[in-house]
């Protein structure tokens, strides 16, 4: 079919017939040809030199497989990019990846079969970085194929790697000029802690986490005095598994307590604990606190070693029992009362969070999961008086969702504390989208700041670059290869880089680095700079672009990545990390829970591609919910944008893609004919589009992703319900007024241009397969459309809002009075005066009624029934038919056909006064009468049985109305 005429539009490089592409068929031909052409160069090209846009690309994390809450953020960075660049901004975009850190580190561990941190140096330091950075190579090509799929545009000439020499170097000349102005500092602390990926997690990185309700064993215990073991104190402990780290035990000093005599034994406790004692109580004797402070008492478990003394010491807040258990290596309170005291901290665990030797029976076993082990070594000793399980929230590791805990040890910090009053100015002055997070999240987060834990004794990082000596405690930090006596360019990784030592100007001992590594959320901090190899590489760029127009990231960065920005930022800049951030809502299942891996919930995008294409899914984003809210994300909820605006608008084009192909519609040869000469209909679609265009445009100048693009979804409705159904009925009959049909095409034209320009930003392979059909450029390589102001008229907008409610009123009469849809009424009478003729035809097709009078004060239908109407209803039903058969043997609208029928005579004979109407409406050369013996398909026609068959006419037919 098809192709009768020749072809006026562009000769198409997409498809040959447009109807039967399907969305992401066509959207894999235009991502190959946007290969081949070179199409992303030559949008930036032509903007070279003008003012820039600046968006970093924020870098994913080159592991695992890309999900659909990463479509999220690059459908609204590539909709600015893509926008800024039409308006006629510079919009580069440096393709680059975070490379380092315990995602890429536990990937590895897992095909290796590594459960503790141990096996990675048996392993060797040097092959398990180089298993890492093969598995950062394997990722990247993922995630390149991933951005191409879904038509997000990126610089890959000119990538960045966080684990490359020139970006570490940067990062390293960043921690250096910290540590020159004195915000890096080493210092013993309680930080949370994951043991299973035995490293320390930043108060960032815990938030990240989340929380999770799980069993907590808090007990109660009677503890035996050392010089008289028949005397015990009632105790409690937060939890059990910190009992092999317990240093002391706390009492009040200024309480009283009792001492009382139960089940045979002697007990010491608070008055108030008396209630815990079951069965009778004697009470003996009142005691002061203060007497109770340095006693020494017989820890239980595990069975101390003889030269350490366990003492009670002075606490403010003793528990309910007045005894508390004190773990000073795992618990703040302890901590700080134990140093006050100088009490010596005792460590039960690892660093890969196994008990020490010196544990009993739980040396080697993993710190989670030791209660019962705990409990039964209590019971043997007596020394148990109750265990309350409860279920307690606790955060979790962002990473492996292990429970968190606290471990003491060595870290080292950037003090983010002394910048909290800049920051929270910082904060003031910036833009957020949504605006609630300023004075809500952000600013809650910064007026809490604590100082940054940036050390992780870890092997896949950037190295922390300070050296110490072995001799006399001095500190160096390093900034750069050639310091270390390296050549420029050489790998910083671990173990290079702990090969080197240098020479103590102090001592003349040996300095040796620290084994750290830096928290993987430096490296983005540094993002801005260390991109572009700053200071040593481009510190122009680095200029021009910092800091940015904007940053897109998810909600939960304002305590990651918008937050160690923000840190860096202000610290060695003394700037702002970004005019203005997006942050983002989670993406939920369509149930409504956090899409996560260990839930199987997570949509793949891959899929959604394939079924719906990324338009659809992008189109999704846009319009499901307002930026910063969650995505409450479904099959279904895609397919319906599929079905409502996607499809639709290509539909709309396909039909103008046929008509123009048959009308011979030649672009390049008409001119475009005054906007005021056209029918109201082609001036009002014109106006619509203008004025969404207007609407649109403004808010996203506000960055307001999805205010922008609502309007459409209106628009693209009435265009392909509304516009084009009348439109179609100037080429169907022969009614059609001189200069109509030119007019529509024209103007039909006119209007899937723009709409596809205006759209192109949002969903880029659809709008430039329907540009580049119309007029053989890509539009991607156009202007944003400006200036459209002269095309709207918002009064013709209102009236035809008007017309269109009158129709709707009228066709709910007729159905009131029974008349069916394709039986025209005599008359219908409308009440207000005004219309232009063009107008009153519309209503007479959509109401389908012989005569529109404009004469009464109400809106009033003529039902009466003449069997003239009568016939032309059947023949109205009969054209129907036709049609629907037409389309069923695959003639296109271009197609005239040939059509025999038979019925019963009185609709025969009915019938036969409309044959003009019937030939001229189905685009048929002839109605011929069907044989009895000829395949047909059967219909039925206000109860009488009729026998339709539909051929194609020879290609030289002209058809009636052509
Ligand atoms: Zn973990
Ligand atoms: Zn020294």
């Amino acid at each position: 079919m098809g192709g009768t005429r020749p072809r006026r539009l562009p000769r198409n490089v997409i498809f040959e017939t447009p109807g039967s592409v399907s969305l992401p068929e066509l959207e894999q031909r235009l991502q190959e040809l946007w290969t081949k052409e070179g199409t992303f160069d030559a949008s930036l090209a032509r903007r070279r030199g003008r003012p820039r846009f600046n968006l970093y690309e924020a870098p994913p994390t080159a592991n695992g497989s890309p999900a659909t809450h990463h479509v999220a953020a690059r459908a609204v960075k590539d909709l600015f990019w893509r926008y800024k660049t039409m308006a006629g901004w510079y919009a580069p975009r440096r393709a680059g990846w975070d490379t380092h850190g315990l995602p890429i580190e536990l990937a590895v561990e897992r095909e290796m079969g590594i459960t503790a941190r141990s096996q990675i140096e048996d392993f060797g330091i040097e092959a398990f970085n180089r298993r890492c950075r093969e598995l950062v190579d394997q990722s990247i090509a993922a995630w390149k194929s991933f951005s191409d799929r879904m038509g997000y545009w990126l610089d890959y000439r000119d990538r960045f790697l966080t684990c490359s020499p020139w970006y570490m170097e940067s990062v390293w000349w960043a921690v250096r000029r910290l540590f020159d102005q004195g915000d890096v500092y080493r210092a013993f602390r309680l930080e949370p802690y994951c043991p299973r990926c035995a490293t320390t997690l930043s108060s960032h990185e815990l938030e990240l986490g989340g929380e999770r309700r799980r069993p907590i064993a808090r007990a109660r215990l009677l503890i035996s005095l050392k010089n008289d073991p028949s005397v015990r104190l009632l105790t409690s402990i937060r939890e059990l598994w910190m009992l092999p780290a317990e240093a002391a035990i706390g009492v009040d000093a200024q309480a009283t307590y009792l001492k009382v005599r139960w089940r045979g034994q002697v007990v010491v406790l608070l008055p108030d604990a008396v209630r815990l004692l079951d069965g009778p109580v004697e009470p003996v004797a009142r005691l002061s606190g203060a007497d109770l402070v340095h006693l020494e008492y017989l820890p239980p478990f595990p069975e101390p070693s003889a030269d350490r003394r366990f003492l009670t010491v002075a606490v403010r807040q003793p528990g309910e029992t007045g005894f508390v258990h004190l773990a000073p290596a795992h618990d703040q309170e302890a901590f700080d009362v134990c140093r006050e005291q100088g009490i010596e901290l005792r460590r039960a665990l690892d660093s890969n969070g196994r008990f020490g030797p010196d544990s009993g029976d739980l040396a080697g076993r993993f710190v989670h999961g030791v209660n019962e082990l705990v409990v039964a070594e209590l019971k043997r000793q007596h020394s148990l008086h109750s265990v309350l399980a409860e279920r307690k929230a606790s955060p979790i590791c962002w990473r492996c969702e292990t429970p968190t805990i606290r471990l003491g040890q060595d870290s080292w910090f950037v003090s983010a504390t002394k910048y909290r009053g800049r920051l929270l100015e910082l904060n003031r002055g910036m833009e957020w989208i949504p605006s609630h997070l300023r004075e809500g999240r952000m600013r809650e987060w910064l007026a809490h700041n604590v100082d940054w834990a940036i050390s992780r004794s870890r092997y896949w990082g950037t190295p922390l670059p300070i050296w110490i000596c072995e001799g006399c405690g001095a500190v160096r930090c390093v900034e750069s290869a050639v310091e270390l006596g390296l050549a420029p360019g050489s790998d910083l990784h671990r173990p290079h880089v702990d090969r080197v030592s240098l020479a103590c100007t102090a001592c003349d001992r040996t300095m040796r680095r620290i084994p750290d590594v830096l928290d993987v959320w430096f490296d983005a901090g540094c993002l801005p700079f260390a991109q572009t190899g700053y200071p040593t590489a481009r510190s122009d760029e680095f200029q021009e672009s910092f800091p940015p127009d904007l940053m897109v990231e998810g909600v939960d960065q304002t305590r990651g990545g918008f937050y160690t920005s923000m840190v860096i930022s202000e610290a060695l800049f003394g700037k702002n990390f970004t005019r203005r951030a997006i942050a983002l809502g989670h993406v939920l299942d369509g149930a409504g829970r956090k899409a996560s891996k260990s839930r199987g919930n997570v949509l793949d995008p891959a899929l959604v591609f394939d079924r719906f294409g990324a338009d659809s899914l992008r189109w999704w984003f846009y319009t499901s919910v307002p930026l910063g809210r969650s995505y409450q994300i479904s099959f279904d909820s895609i397919d319906a944008v599929a079905r409502k605006v996607l499809r639709p608008l290509w539909n709309v084009f396909v039909l103008f893609d046929a008509q123009a192909s048959w009308s011979d519609f030649e672009p390049r040869l008409w001119p475009p004919s005054l906007v005021e000469s056209r029918p109201c209909l082609d001036r009002w679609i014109l106006s619509r589009i203008a004025g969404v265009a207007r609407s649109s445009r403004k808010l996203l100048d506000e960055y307001d992703a999805h205010g922008a693009s609502l309007p459409y979804q209106p628009l693209i409705t009435d265009l392909s319900n509304w516009y084009v159904r009348q439109w179609r009925r100037r080429f169907t009959g022969s009614q059609s007024r001189p200069g109509d049909r030119p007019a529509g095409l024209w103007t039909l034209y006119e209007g899937l241009l723009l709409i596809s320009q205006l759209l192109a930003p949002f969903i880029p392979f659809l709008t430039d397969a329907i540009h580049r059909s119309l007029c053989g450029r890509s539009v991607h390589l156009c202007d944003y459309p400006d200036a459209l102001d002269a095309l709207q008229d918002p009064g013709l907008e209102e009236t035809m809002a008007g017309l269109r409610a009158t129709c709707e009123e009228a066709n709910r009469m007729r159905s009131a009075a029974g008349v069916r849809q394709r039986q025209p009424l005599f008359a219908v009478t409308l009440p207000a005066p005004g219309y232009p003729a063009d107008l009153l035809e519309i209503v007479g097709h959509e109401v389908n009624a012989r005569r529109v009078e404009v004469a009464g004060s109400a809106l009033m239908i003529d039902s009466r029934s003449t069997p003239d109407l009568v016939a032309e209803g059947w023949a109205r039903e009969l054209i129907w038919q036709i049609q629907a058969e037409r389309k069923r043997v695959g003639l296109g609208i271009q197609d005239a056909s040939i059509v025999l029928y038979r019925s019963g005579s009185r609709l025969e004979s009915a019938l036969a006064g409309f044959r003009e109407l019937i030939l001229d409406e189905t685009r048929s050369v002839q109605l011929l009468r069907l044989a009895g013996d000829e395949d047909a398909t059967t219909c039925s026609i206000d109860g009488e049985t009729v026998h339709i068959s539909v051929r194609q006419a020879a290609r030289d037919a002209v058809p009636a109305g052509a």
